[in-house]
């Protein structure tokens, strides 16, 4: 089959076409014809050797993949081939504490599809059963490609983490991104005032065609000043994957007594917090990584009803991989950047 492989970390250039062998499903594992797999910032992380360092290499990278069931291996229903599936970015070992009470993003042997085990840029993959979840009918394979990783990112921060409530102020950071982009609607699907940021007017014009309430640029020096300004004394609640150089702003920005959550640091790790506004402000700060998955059943019922969906800024080829990363980093694309697989 054909796939992109990571032969070496480092730059987008180490990302190649090659041939592999197509896999085979073992016991209550599926094979998925690939149709459509968006990129994330994971799995630049991942190609820089900033995530999973000591991963094996070669490597194929790949977690959020479209496509229809081509093969089932031992246990699985052969009714199953031929379904139009998009797949659970999650793997777990479904048998722990964790896996059994729905928190299985808390699962010891928690791993992430195409960040520790190969995922979809490639013509195949195989995957659990329990990973299958059906293709919303309205969507392209382009656009439901878009869906997993950042929604259940969004929507346990959004809904599980922050519990956003009608009438509040939800700060957005990086309305732009994948995940961004979800959190707002989320936001707004459970009637907050979303405040969007982003760092240039074209993405903040693009938040508002979203549902964001009003806008800030971060870029401008004093941004926190004008979010506590719109919301009358900082947002109640903050939706942050910034990182480092935005942090002791995105403190500021928020309200007393307000929460923070965080999946992620974009612009780097190692920050300065301002104990004295945590504490003496009463300030919540919630870490979040992935949701349940499932969570992913509750996001598409909302995708299929039209009341969320996926933003999709630029479609590739699978051979135009490397491109497709540069863009990212470039933070050219508002939304997902998609390749499509050839069929
Ligand atoms: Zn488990």
């Amino acid at each position: 089959m054909k796939a992109v492989v990571m032969a070496e970390r480092g730059g987008p250039e180490v990302l190649r076409p090659a041939e592999l062998p197509t896999p085979e499903p073992g016991p209550c594992e599926v094979r998925v014809r690939v149709r459509a797999v968006a990129l994330n910032h994971l799995d630049v992380w991942v190609r820089k050797g900033v995530a999973s360092p000591r991963l094996p290499l070669p490597h194929v990278l790949g977690s959020d993949v479209s496509g229809v069931v081509d093969a089932v291996g031992p246990g699985v229903e052969p009714e199953l081939v031929g379904r139009e599936v998009v797949l659970n970015p999650g793997l777990s070992c479904g048998h722990c504490e964790a896996c059994l009470s729905g928190r299985d993003n808390l699962c010891s042997q928690y791993k992430i599809l195409g960040e520790h085990v190969w995922g979809g840029y490639a013509e195949y993959l195989t995957v659990p059963r329990a990973n299958l979840l059906p293709k919303p009918a309205n969507l392209t394979f382009e656009e439901a490609a878009a869906v997993p990783l950042v929604f259940l990112t969004a929507w346990q921060m959004v809904a599980d983490k922050l519990q956003v409530r009608p009438g509040e102020w939800l700060l957005v950071m990086a309305a732009g991104s994948g995940v961004g982009s979800a959190a707002l609607q989320i936001g707004k699907l459970f009637g907050a005032r979303v405040l969007a940021a982003a760092g240039s007017e074209e993405k903040l014009a693009r938040a508002r065609e979203l549902g964001a309430d009003a806008t800030v640029n971060y870029r401008e020096p004093g941004w926190h000043r004008k979010v506590r300004e719109i919301t009358g004394g900082g947002a109640q609640a903050v939706a942050d994957h910034t990182g480092a150089d935005y942090w002791q702003d995105v403190i500021k920005a928020t309200a007393n007594g307000g929460r923070i959550a965080i999946v992620g640091a974009s612009s780097g790790y190692e920050a300065v917090t301002p104990l004295a506004h945590v504490f003496y402000r009463q300030i919540a700060v919630l870490g979040s990584t992935m949701g349940s998955k499932s969570r992913l059943f509750e996001v598409l019922r909302h995708v299929e009803a039209g009341r969320l969906a996926p933003v999709v800024g630029r479609v590739l080829s699978l051979e135009e991989a490397a491109r497709g990363h540069e863009l990212l980093e470039e933070r050219a694309v508002f939304g997902k950047a998609v390749l499509r697989v050839a069929s």
